[in-house]
């Protein structure tokens, strides 16, 4: 690898070159079977037909003219956005972080407007929200923001799951605007509130007058078998942030809003050269077309039930397996020691999955797995899980 690029991951020695559906072909004509899908982002799998046409035609008329003037695909995948999620607005940027960014600076400019001059935002324990200095400051993890001392004020934690924890914030912290939070901890290890969790925050909240964020850059864009998690809900939040599965692989996000948290923004206030281009917006109208047209989230819903219980038959009651969870295709396996080994020698199977806070397996597979690709995920995983807990048994 070039000792020119900065060193900011430890890369797994393995050149992709084409990819395909649920595979992907390394440069040595190896295949393995993608059940991490770029970390949840090419929910559609690799060189979908309907992605790769969108993307050509749009790069042979048009790509980039900038916010200075109307962008009709940008517009039009506004509309699409805010009429299946119950939104109002849109704005759009290249990113996850760029997402949580603005979704931040809404929450502070909310706050001012109603004379609040420290505002303060409530983020939880295990949370992943990005790299930039907000974001890795709302992201609740010490190992993101080591070294990058100072971190940004107004920003106060509760743990996850725990409405009991957000109420004594309500009653001791009056700079509270916002609560931002996921439907379920990606990076944090697949963690599944209570079915009762959102409507929670949703009532403390309007009894508060705080907005209720929610980051579904993970979860959104039917990965739980909706569109977004919080639509399993009676709960409609005050803003959404997506990204991720939004352009299966083209860079794009997106911060929806609703009510007053919709109407924060004026010209001037916030921006990005690239964000909403017709570009990235061709891609994710066409990720949004073909998601409705073949009924992904419903496939997702129903192969996430499937390799649940595939891996549960296989792994519940195996020593060192904690726990198997999942939310559609968002599945986790925790086990009781560190396991990050198990993503080399799932590689050498040729089988492509993560280790997320440490002890958990995580799978985030493309929608468009057929049934024996599904069956041979929870296989494959099923095996290496038993084999690397046989091996340090043996150790
Ligand atoms: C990946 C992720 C982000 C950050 O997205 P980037 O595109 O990497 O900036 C934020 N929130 C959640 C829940 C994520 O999973």
């Amino acid at each position: 690898m070039s000792e020119h690029l900065m060193n900011t991951y430890a890369r797994l020695p393995v050149r992709f070159v084409r990819g395909e559906g649920a595979w992907l072909h390394d440069s040595e004509g190896r295949k393995y079977l993608d059940a991490l899908g770029g970390i949840a982002v090419c929910a559609l799998g690799h060189a979908h037909p309907a992605i790769r046409e969108a993307l050509c035609d749009q790069a042979g008329t048009l790509m980039h003219t900038s916010n200075l003037y109307e962008i009709p695909v940008q517009a039009e995948l506004a509309d699409r956005l805010t009429a299946d999620l119950g939104m109002e607005r849109a704005f759009f940027c290249n990113s996850g972080a760029e997402a949580n960014e603005a979704a931040i600076k809404i929450a502070r400019l909310y706050g001012h407007r109603r004379g609040i001059d420290l505002p303060t935002v409530v983020v939880m324990e295990g949370a992943f929200h990005g790299r930039t200095l907000a974001t890795l400051t709302a992201t609740g993890s010490r190992r993101v923001q080591a070294g990058f001392e100072p971190l940004v004020q107004g920003f106060v934690r509760a743990p996850y799951n725990d409405l009991e924890a957000l109420r004594v914030i309500a009653e001791n912290s009056p700079g509270v605007v916002a609560v931002l939070v996921e439907p379920v901890l990606g990076e944090g290890g697949i963690v599944i509130p209570d079915d009762d969790y959102l409507e929670g925050v949703r009532a403390l909240c309007d009894e508060q007058g705080w907005l209720m964020m929610l980051d579904e850059i993970q979860t959104g864009m039917g990965r739980t078998g909706r569109l977004c998690a919080f639509q399993h809900t009676p709960v409609r939040p005050d803003v959404v942030t997506l990204a991720k599965a939004l352009g299966n692989g083209v860079p794009i996000g997106a911060c929806l809003a609703r009510g007053e948290a919709a109407e924060t923004f004026a010209p001037g206030n916030h921006g990005s050269t690239f964000g909403g281009n017709p570009l990235a917006c061709r891609a994710a109208l066409a990720v949004m077309e073909t998601l409705e047209k073949d009924n992904l989230p419903g496939r997702a819903a129903e192969l996430g039930r499937r390799i649940l219980h595939g891996l549960r038959d296989r792994l519940e009651g195996v020593e060192g397996v904690k726990e198997v969870r999942g939310a559609g295709m968002m599945l986790g396996i925790e086990l009781d020691r560190p396991c990050g080994e198990l993503v080399r020698m799932a590689l050498q199977e040729g089988l492509l999955i993560n280790v997320t806070a440490e002890r958990v397996v995580r799978l985030l597979p493309p929608y468009i797995l057929t049934d024996d690709e599904a069956e041979q995920l929870v296989q494959g995983v099923s095996d290496l899980v038993k084999d690397f807990l046989a091996q340090e048994r043996a150790a």
